[in-house]
């Protein structure tokens, strides 16, 4: 290849893959658009375009045999796969800026999950003790540790089926592996996440790679005694006044409750506040009302 002939290559891999590129780009737009809006409509709307895209339409999931690829430097031919290359750099870069934004709404199969938990009825859940919850949460790491050793040694990549249940998008495996897909979507049906908190070893790699996030999730001073957010979190990534990075995914239903001027402390104390203040004024004014001082004081505070 000559450097007169290199840009052809390029455009010609750039026009073959373009509806590919397109499709990715759109999907991206929605998965950054509802993170930043913090819409939970959005958030649903992507899990269901991750199912029907990325699980049914494409089969592309990030699976540990990419991890496996990383650690011996063995990837695919750049030009021949853009859009693969344009995935898996969007999950590292937005792993490292954000935190597991790809568990919370870009991998087809937590996102069926996701799906799955929202329309079964709440009464069927079982509620993990948190000490069981957080000792629980390390398994996965074993499970990389685990299957990334026997793959160093043996160099036997089909190791992935039975540590993870991607292959499912593409209606392959074997009865038993099916069977056994079959009971953890059951039990999944009872513990919600099952999967991808315990036993993901992708989910397990993208966590370690979350310790890096640039952008973490605020929290106020009330944080360290309310426990309204630590309830709500459906992933157990909330100990106190502490998110733990690797198990947060991005999933906004804290950040919500944040902006919740009806329900988040920090919030509530601020107004009642500004009420006594605004009651204890001698003389209240229209600027200076009750309703008004509460207003200020809030916005003063965003
Ligand atoms: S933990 Fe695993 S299965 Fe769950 S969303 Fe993340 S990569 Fe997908
Ligand atoms: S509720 Fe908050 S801490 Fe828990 S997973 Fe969602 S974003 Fe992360």
């Amino acid at each position: 290849m000559n450097e007169f002939e290199e840009p052809s290559v390029w455009a010609e891999a750039f026009a073959e893959q373009r509806l590919e590129l397109l499709l990715f780009g759109l999907f991206a737009a929605l998965v950054l658009v509802g993170f930043f809006r913090k819409s939970e409509k959005l958030k649903y709307a992507t899990l269901m375009a991750s199912v029907a895209y990325l699980g049914l339409y494409k089969s592309q999931l990030i699976s540990i045999v990419n991890v496996f690829g990383l650690l011996t430097w063995n990837l695919p031919i750049v030009q021949y796969s853009l859009g693969w290359y344009f995935f898996a750099i969007f999950t590292v870069a937005t792993t490292i800026l954000f935190g597991r934004l790809y568990c919370g709404r870009v991998c087809a199969f937590g996102a069926m999950t996701q799906l799955m938990d929202r329309v079964l009825p709440a009464r069927l859940r079982i509620t993990v003790p948190r000490t069981i919850e957080r000792r629980a949460s390390y398994i996965k790491y074993g499970i990389l540790a685990a299957v990334v050793g026997y793959f160093l040694v043996t160099r036997d990549i089909r190791v992935y089926r039975y540590v993870e249940p991607f292959w499912m998008f593409t209606f392959q495996e074997t009865t038993a592996l099916w069977i056994a897909l079959g009971v953890l979507l059951v039990a999944t049906v009872f513990v919600r996440n099952l999967y991808c908190r315990f036993l993901c070893p992708v989910g397990a790699f993208l966590g370690l790679l979350s310790n890096l996030t640039v952008f973490r999730i605020k929290r106020w001073s009330e944080c360290s005694t309310c426990r309204i957010c630590e309830k709500a979190c459906e992933w157990g990534a909330i100990r106190g006044p502490k998110i733990i990075a690797a198990e947060c995914v991005r999933c906004d239903d804290c950040e919500r409750l944040y902006e919740d001027t009806k329900k988040c402390p920090h919030w509530l104390i601020i107004i009642r506040k500004a009420d006594i203040m605004a009651r204890r004024s001698v003389a209240p004014t229209a600027a200076g009302s009750p309703a008004g001082l509460t207003t200020r004081a809030l916005h003063s505070s965003q």
